[in-house]
């Protein structure tokens, strides 16, 4: 039991891996004088949707790279959406695509995605990069899970041979990130909504990743003692942003855990900064540091 669990500061790492992108990017335009672009693809009106899109623009533009957004109208059709992802692959001035997801209903997602080209897939969405994940291999990985292991392994957090139990099985957080723990040997259980006993199986669990989408959904009695405990979530509520954990009450057990705000979401932001500017390194052949922090 651990009373004060020590705190996964995700905003003091992402704000450390940002100046290694910004130096990164730096190295890059004096080597090729070329900056690295990304473009984010938006498609219909969603707000929520186009605030997550504005904020990735902005950070680009205060890190040195260059983005643009290209807005479709919410009635596009998959073939209007495939030809512009398509172009964008073969534009050798765009470095990193991103396909601001979930697109509205009429869009074959999978399609779309797949007509980004891999070594541009900087949000890790691609069959290619999922491929990848799960063999442990190198290339993008989906930018929430990605952070989530950074963080961890910042943390120095005993992955190999522990019980990770991961909540959430969607195709951009809880499936990669199951991956991901699984190519770091960790034993995963991967719960959603059909488990059963979920809060026996996260009480068993020395990892526990929520990615549910449900306040305040993990209960403190749920927990370990001196269990590491992740929370994705990321819910709009009247007194601002909470998570998918009951921090107090889980902080009250684990031995370390992420606040929300300031875990997991400034890692995502990073790591997407990141993955692009290895993107352009890697198309521009510019040899960068193997791991920006
Ligand atoms: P999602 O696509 O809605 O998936 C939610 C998952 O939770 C599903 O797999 C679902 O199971 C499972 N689930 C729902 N109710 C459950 C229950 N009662 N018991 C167990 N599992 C249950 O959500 P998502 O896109 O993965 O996002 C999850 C959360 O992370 C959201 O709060 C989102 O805002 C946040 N998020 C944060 C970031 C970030 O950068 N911080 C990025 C992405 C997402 P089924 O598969 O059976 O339906």
């Amino acid at each position: 039991m651990s009373p004060s669990p020590t705190i996964l500061d995700g905003k003091a790492l992402a704000g450390r891996i940002q100046q290694q992108v910004a130096e990164n990017v730096r190295q890059i335009l004096q080597r090729t004088n070329v900056r690295p672009c990304l473009v984010a693809v938006l498609v219909g009106e969603d707000p929520a949707s186009a605030k997550y899109v504005q904020r990735k623009v902005k950070l680009c533009e205060e890190l040195g790279l260059r983005s643009r957004m290209i807005k479709f109208p919410v009635a596009t059709t998959t073939t209007q959406l495939v030809a512009k992802l398509n172009e964008l692959s073969a534009d050798p001035a765009v470095h990193g695509i991103l396909l601001q997801h979930p697109v509205p209903a009429q869009i074959d997602e999978r399609e779309a995605f797949e007509a980004i080209g891999p070594g541009k897939d900087v949000d890790g969405v691609t069959f290619t990069s999922f491929a990848r994940m799960y063999f442990g291999l190198a290339g993008f990985g989906s930018c929430t899970p990605a952070g989530i292991m950074r963080l961890l392994e910042e943390y120095r957090v005993p992955i190999r041979g522990s019980h990770a139990v991961v909540i959430g099985r969607s195709a951009i957080l809880g499936k990669p990130m199951a991956g991901m723990l699984l190519a770091a040997d960790a034993t995963v259980t991967v719960c959603h909504s059909k488990t059963r006993d979920l809060a026996g199986l996260v009480r068993q669990a020395d990892i526990v990743i929520a990615a549910v989408g449900k306040p305040h959904f993990v209960k403190g009695d749920w927990i370990k003692p001196g269990a590491v405990v992740v929370d994705a979530g990321f819910n709009p509520g009247p007194r601002g942003n909470v998570g998918d954990v009951d921090f107090d009450a889980a902080a009250q057990k684990a031995g370390m855990i992420t606040p929300v705000p300031g875990g997991v979401g400034p890692m995502t932001l990073a790591i997407l900064m990141d993955q692009t500017v290895r993107a352009a390194a890697e198309q521009l052949k510019v040899e960068l540091p193997t791991q920006a922090d």
